[in-house]
């Protein structure tokens, strides 16, 4: 299994290279953004272990342009910096976990391991209607299996709808899965964030039940 490491730390670098070698993966070790961006478009790997803090191109930048290509790629981000708000920027750029150096080699191997385990079962976990995939746990939709990029708050609506395909909700009730981040909803929100997704995905996906609210009919059985 390929792995690519991102560490401008020669000596760090080394020793993840040397200690995920020996845990049995091929490793790539880039040491600038650049390098790394260029390496994750052109390359195919079973999962990231990306430091934040690097030259030319940082982690974030990295992993913010890796996500708008691919949604699955596990990720692992490196971080020197213990604040709750780098990990919670990498977090909500797509990351799939996080170590804070210093760290044991044997834990970065077995988080990968995990991470590699989680994405290769990550299909049951998928919600599937109408062509579009939704993966809750890593924040992700797909539409005929190319990734799109949503908004936090049009994917808690695209979210809401497809948990409950083929029931009518109201704009109440997906008001409430808005208020969940936090922000104030505007009276028009949720028909701006319908349109939005239909554009996005497909115009006939979400239908409008006047006067009750909105519905994603529920794939036939069979
Ligand atoms: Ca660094």
């Amino acid at each position: 299994m390929r792995v690519l490491v991102v560490e401008d730390d020669a000596l760090l670098g080394d020793a993840i290279q040397a200690g995920l070698k020996q845990a049995g993966y091929a490793v790539d070790w880039m040491k600038d953004g650049v390098s790394a961006d260029h390496a994750l478009s052109t390359e195919s790997y079973a999962a990231v272990v990306l430091d934040l803090g690097l030259p030319r191109l940082s982690g974030l930048e990295v992993l913010r342009r890796l996500r708008s290509r691919s949604a699955t790629l596990p990720v692992l981000i490196l971080t020197a910096m213990d604040t709750v708000n780098d990990r919670i920027k990498g977090l909500d750029a797509g990351a799939d976990d996080y170590l804070l150096k210093p760290f044991d080699m044997g834990e970065l191997a077995a988080r990968l391991r995990a991470l590699i385990r989680r994405a290769s079962g990550k299909v049951d976990l998928l919600l599937q209607v109408a062509g579009v995939k939704l993966d809750p746990a890593a924040h992700r939709v797909l539409y005929r299996d190319s990734p799109v990029e949503l908004s936090p708050k049009e994917f808690a609506v695209l979210h809401a709808l497809m948990l409950n395909a083929g029931k009518v909700l109201s704009r109440a009730r997906l008001e409430e899965q808005l208020y969940a981040w936090g922000e104030e909803v505007e009276s028009n929100a949720v028909e701006v964030h319908i349109h939005h997704l239909r554009r996005k995905l497909s115009p006939e996906l979400i239908a409008t039940i006047r006067g009750v609210g909105y519905l994603i009919a529920a794939d036939k059985a069979g």
